[in-house]
């Protein structure tokens, strides 16, 4: 047993870099040092990482979409030995838009202590930068590519009342700004954020159809996050609105009661509100 594994096993999930490697935490190199494996998805990249990071390399181990179930028996042994399982993705926060959650899933049911070293994540970065509301948020990743899938999305994206954070490919930029401005109109507002903490960061802020223009001028380049303003709050009806709601349950024979309850139902107004209507109180 190597120094190094004379801890209690432990699956270590670490942040990377979204870009500026000067984004890696000291705790994320203690970490990635102590680790007898890293599970990563590109030996090559997380290579270069840990000897940016002037780790010596410990035993790598390719994790991606495809390897992460197979992956899951050896590291479940190496962590039933005691040993320290590090967990990094190319980028930003394994288990977000990348592998990671199914090991860290198997660990927690074997029974095993999972720690995260966090680090900066693509969708918070790009949040907080935006300008739009980050008090309440919903993260979609990456929208399935085509189908069914992709237009029931799209719907529930274009009636989410929180900011949406999504991912997107440069050369798939233009279609989804395209499918996002025919679900959510072309005037809800959107900001592009791109290149986050690298070289050519930048962060445009406008509306959909701005969107596309710009991309249409402008062939997209490099990462980006779109954040996408919330679907604006639906008018609060008026007592008009509410009173011809009951006049038309009543005229069909409801009882009041049932009146009253039917309509702040399906208007959504507290039915103390509906009742004084409808007793004149
Ligand atoms: N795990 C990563 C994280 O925590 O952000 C995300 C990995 S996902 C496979 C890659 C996507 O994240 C890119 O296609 C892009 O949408 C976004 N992304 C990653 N780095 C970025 C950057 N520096 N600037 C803008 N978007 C970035």
């Amino acid at each position: 047993m190597s120094e190094r594994s004379a801890h209690a096993g432990r699956l270590l999930l670490v942040g990377t870099p979204i870009g500026n490697l000067g984004d890696l935490s000291p705790r994320a190199v203690e970490a990635l040092a102590s680790a007898d494996l890293v599970c990563c998805e590109d030996t090559r990249r997380t290579g270069r990482l840990l000897q940016h990071a002037g780790v010596r390399a410990p035993a790598l181990l390719t994790v991606n979409d495809h390897t992460e179930v197979r992956a899951i028996g050896d590291v479940l042994e190496r962590l039933a030995r005691g040993e320290r399982v590090a967990v990094v993705s190319d980028a930003g926060m394994p288990g977000i838009s990348d592998p990671g959650e199914r090991l860290v899933r198997a660990a927690v049911d074997a029974g095993h202590v999972v720690e995260v070293v966090p680090g900066p994540s693509a969708a918070i970065t790009a949040l907080v930068v935006s300008g739009l509301s980050a008090g309440r948020f919903t993260f979609e990743g990456f929208l399935p590519r085509k189908g069914s899938g992709r237009t029931e999305r799209l719907a529930a994206v274009a009636h989410e009342p929180r900011t949406v954070v999504l991912y997107e490919a440069p050369h798939r930029l233009a279609r989804t700004l395209g499918d996002l401005a025919e679900s959510c109109g072309g005037e809800r507002r959107v900001v592009l954020a791109r290149e986050l903490t690298k070289l050519h960061e930048e962060t445009w802020r406008g509306t959909l159809a701005d969107a596309i223009e710009r991309v249409a001028e402008r062939a997209p380049r490099g990462e980006y996050v779109l954040v996408l303003d919330g679907a604006p709050a639906a008018a609060a009806p008026t007592d008009e609105v509410i009173a011809a709601a009951l006049a038309a349950a009543l005229a069909a024979g409801t009882s009041t009661r049932d009146a009253v309850t039917e309509v702040a139902e399906v208007l959504g107004v507290p039915r103390r509100r509906v009742y004084a209507l409808a007793t004149g109180g």
